[in-house]
Formats: C-alpha cells, sequence, structure tokens
C-alpha cells in the first residue's frame, strides 16, 4: 500500500477545481428554493475537490490500516469479538427493514414489530427473566437504564435510603461508572486469590450498610472469565438485606442455553447485542443494550414498548407511559439493525446449537490457556470459561512487557487481547478466542506467542520496541486519549 502518494487526509490531495462527478444541466424550473438570508452560506464549503481515483484510493488504503474480525483472529478479552455470519449483515441492510421509518403507523409495519416482539420474548427465554426492553443503546445505556429500574423500584416502596451500590473489584469500568451517573455511591467488593467475590468481605459490607444497599452488580463468569459458583449464596445475602441483584451479561457467550441469570436469582440485567449476538462491537458502531427483568419488575421498564394483542393479532407500539414506567430512555426504539442480527443468529442457530455456543468458547479459552502457561504466567490455576488472564511472561527477567508482547503481535498479523484488564494483576493479558474461531487458527496463534515468548528471550530489545510491520509504530497513547486531535482545523482555516 502507497500511503504517501494518497495522502493522510483527503483535503492534502485536493486541487482545486477538480471534479470526481459529471451531472446533467438542471432542467428543474423551481431549482433556487429561498432560504431566509440567516442561514444562507457566505463562502463556499471547504470540502476537497478530488478525482473519483484518488478519493476511491485514499479510503481504501486508510481502511487497510485498520484491523477488524474480517481481517484476523481477534482475542479481546472481556468484549467477544466473534465472527459475525455475513446474512446477518444482509437481512439487517434488506431495504424493507432499513427504510422504516421509526414513527410510521404501527398498522404499517406489523412484521416489523413482530420481529422486535419475538427477540423480546427470546431474550427473555434465555435468561429466566419475565420481560426485556431493547431500547437501550449500548452496554453502559443499559446498565444505567437497569439501575434506574431498580432505584425507582426501591422508591416505589418507600424505601429511599439505598443509594449504595455494591461491585467487585473486578468489574468492567462501566459498572461503576453508571452507578455513578445514576447518583448512586460505589462500594467495592473484594476478590479472594482465586478471582472470586470474597464472601467474607462480602457478608461485612452487608452489616454495615444493609439498608442502605440497592443492589450488586455482578458479572459471571466474572471478568477474570471464572465463574462465580456462589452465587445462591450472594443472592441469599443480597436479597436477605433488601437489595437486589444485578447482571452484567455483557459476554452472554459462555452461559448461552447451559445457565440462566433468571434461576441464579438475578433480578435485572442487560446483555450486549453488539458482543454476544451477531454484531461487532467498538468503533463507535451501533450498539443494543436490552434490559431484562425479573417478575414483579415490568412496570417500571421504559417505554416505547411493543406489545401483541392476542385476540386481534395486532402489535401495538405503547408510548404512554404506565405509572411506574422510566418513560422514554433515548430516541425511538434502540437500533434496530443490531435487534435483527441478533434475531437471524437466535433463529439460526436455534434451540439444539445454541447450547453449544458456552462449551465452546470455554474448550477453546482452556485449550489456549493449557497450551501456554509454560511460558506464560497464569496467576489463578484451573478451568476458566470464555476467556483467562495471564500476568506477563513467566521468565519476568527480560523486561519484556504485556505491552511489548501486544505490539509485537500486531507484527504477526493478529489484534492484541485486552492488556491491563482487570486491574488485579500487573501485567493482565486477558484472551479470549470465543467459539467461533477453528482450531488451526487458535493453533496458529499459540505458535505466535511461542515465538514471541521465545524472541523475548533471545532478543528483547528488537520486541520492546515492535511493531515493525504497521504503517505506525508506536504511538502515545496516553497523550491520544488526553489530547486526540480530532478536527483538521488548520488546513480548513487555510484554504477558506
Ligand atoms: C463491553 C462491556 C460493557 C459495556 O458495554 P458498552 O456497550 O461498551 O457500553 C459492560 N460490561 C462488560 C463486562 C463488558 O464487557
Amino acid at each position: 500500500m502507497n500511503n504517501r502518494l494518497y495522502g493522510n487526509l483527503i483535503f492534502e490531495l485536493s486541487k482545486t477545481g477538480r471534479k470526481g462527478y459529471s451531472l446533467p444541466q438542471c432542467d428543474a424550473t423551481h431549482s433556487t428554493a429561498e432560504l431566509p438570508e440567516t442561514l444562507r452560506r457566505k463562502d463556499d464549503a471547504p470540502l476537497p475537490e478530488c478525482d473519483e481515483l484518488t478519493v476511491v484510493r485514499h479510503y481504501t488504503n486508510l481502511s487497510h490500516n485498520n484491523f477488524g474480525v474480517n481481517d484476523g483472529f481477534y482475542p479481546l478479552g472481556s468484549c467477544t469479538m466473534k465472527y459475525n455470519p455475513v446474512i446477518n449483515e444482509e437481512i439487517a441492510a434488506l431495504k424493507a427493514f432499513a427504510d422504516l421509518h421509526p414513527l410510521q403507523p404501527a398498522e404499517t409495519c406489523q412484521p416489523a414489530l413482530m420481529l422486535y416482539h419475538n427477540l423480546q420474548q427470546a431474550l427473555a427465554e434465555l435468561t429466566g427473566l419475565s420481560e426485556f426492553t431493547l431500547n437501550p443503546c449500548a452496554g453502559a445505556h443499559g446498565e444505567l437504564t437497569g439501575l434506574m429500574i431498580i432505584r425507582a423500584y426501591h422508591e416505589s416502596r418507600g424505601d429511599t435510603r439505598r443509594t449504595k451500590v455494591l461491585i467487585p473489584d473486578s468489574a468492567h469500568g462501566t459498572n461503576p461508572a453508571s452507578a455513578a451517573v445514576c447518583g448512586l455511591e460505589v462500594v467495592e467488593v473484594k476478590s479472594t486469590a482465586e478471582g472470586l467475590v470474597d464472601l467474607e468481605h462480602l457478608h461485612a459490607l452487608v452489616e454495615e450498610h444493609g439498608p442502605e444497599i440497592a443492589a450488586i452488580m455482578m458479572t459471571n463468569p466474572n471478568t477474570l472469565g471464572i465463574f462465580e459458583k456462589d452465587i445462591p449464596l450472594i443472592a441469599k445475602e443480597i436479597h436477605g438485606c433488601g437489595a437486589m441483584m444485578y447482571y452484567d451479561g455483557a459476554n452472554l457467550n459462555p452461559m448461552l442455553g447451559v445457565v440462566r441469570p433468571g434461576d441464579m436469582g438475578f433480578d435485572v440485567m442487560h446483555i450486549n447485542l453488539h458482543k454476544t449476538f451477531s454484531t461487532p462491537h467498538g468503533g463507535g458502531g451501533p450498539g443494543s443494550g436490552p434490559v431484562g427483568v425479573r417478575k414483579g419488575l415490568e412496570d417500571f421498564l421504559p417505554t416505547p414498548r411493543v406489545v401483541y394483542y392476542q385476540a386481534e393479532d395486532l402489535y401495538e407500539v405503547e408510548t404512554d407511559s404506565q405509572d411506574q414506567s422510566l418513560g422514554s430512555i433515548g430516541s425511538f426504539f434502540g437500533n434496530f439493525g443490531v435487534m435483527l442480527k441478533a434475531y437471524a443468529y437466535i433463529l439460526s442457530l436455534g434451540n439444539e446449537n445454541i447450547k453449544m455456543v458456552g462449551p465452546l468458547a470455554t474448550l477453546n479459552a482452556n485449550y489456549i490457556k493449557e497450551s501456554l502457561k509454560d511460558v506464560y504466567e497464569l496467576p489463578i490455576e484451573g478451568l476458566c470459561k470464555h476467556e483467562f488472564v495471564f500476568d506477563g511472561l513467566r521468565d519476568k527477567s527480560t523486561g519484556v512487557t504485556t505491552m511489548d508482547i501486544a505490539k509485537r503481535l500486531l507484527d504477526y498479523g493478529y489484534h492484541a487481547p485486552t492488556i491491563y484488564f482487570p486491574l488485579l494483576f500487573h501485567e493482565a493479558m486477558m484472551i479470549e478466542p470465543t467459539e467461533s474461531e477453528s482450531k488451526e487458527t487458535i493453533d496458529e496463534f499459540i505458535k505466535v506467542m511461542r515465538t514471541i515468548a521465545q524472541e523475548a528471550k533471545e532478543q528483547p530489545d528488537m520486541v520492546k520496541s515492535a511493531p515493525h510491520n504497521t504503517p505506525i509504530g508506536r504511538v502515545d497513547d496516553v497523550l491520544a486519549a488526553k489530547h486526540p486531535i480530532l478536527t483538521y482545523q488548520q488546513l480548513i482555516n487555510d484554504k477558506n
């Protein structure tokens, strides 16, 4: 690829007067709509002027600088990035769905409302909960919605003192963030050396804060990939003090069709359709974070809701809030395209095959873990679920860090695992292969990871200065995060 010729920015390629289109003479008689003076532009918009080939090559080359799940193995832990069947993309892009308008009357889009309603039902069935809303547009949005439901429930009973949320120290960062946005106070629960919720610490916290606890937020398997086997005890403790069990189901793949959060005693949960159900997450693309509740909490769900009236065989959109409903929490219905993909995925697997998702994800993760633990440090031994954590190389004398290994993986054409999360280990490297990778792909990854461990011994400086084969080398990620330059103001100003 030749990035230099095609420039870093399309503005740099602009030549005044050059065009990539040719339009016929306009023959409309009323071609000049009269806009009010205040709305009219004084100057031409500062747009780049390029021929078509330049534009096509520029964007094609830029796309080659990216790495997606369609480019190669993407073992990012805690954020399921599995293969997404192309047919689901095609279904979601069908004109009949893509051209729907959220304000069109329900009688004109009955089949779409049926799919929407069926997905709500399917998620309830898969999770053992009573009812789902599909309105939230991300996992964090779902967490906030779920916590608002919990708060509304407590308040509806006149129990206004419950302002604390227990969150294990291994939790995903959005959990404490959502609690804070909801106006609740976070109380951290410690993990044991085995990576599980510390029951003694939990008990002490319940003793101390009992009547002030709104809920506990849990991920199971937790973000270390370990199944919290003491859930019944935790549920007893939490329900015993009048609080609720919240389940973070962002990555539901290890559990699908095997265990249901509703059966484990959870009251409220969210799912990331854009992780577990056939939409790649990340890059700011559309997401969907449905929230489910157990029996008795349905009235708190937000609107709009799609309701089925069997007698008339009619799907209706209900927007007028029940007394207790949260009302609207976003625009319209959420991201319908993501829901279509999820529904197609669930139907295409079916009841029999969806049970295979969890065991395969678990088998793949354990296979990698066992194949590499002689060279990478495994802080928590034993069976993992869909993901696991290494604490850097076993041989610490090389000075090669998890960051260096992640960068070196890019040279070999792999996306890096999640690194430096969870915060429980200094050199955390969290690997999740997912259920959808072949044995050959996984074996190749294991081979590369072993090669890098060898390189760390023999040529540590080469690994420490990786990546060597990517268009851009090491970036200053602190600077990139703290001072991102997202516009190209200078050139635009120059043009003006
Ligand atoms: C990704 C993730 C979230 C947050 O989901 P977003 O859609 O990114 O807001 C929450 N919890 C866990 C465990 C996750 O992996």
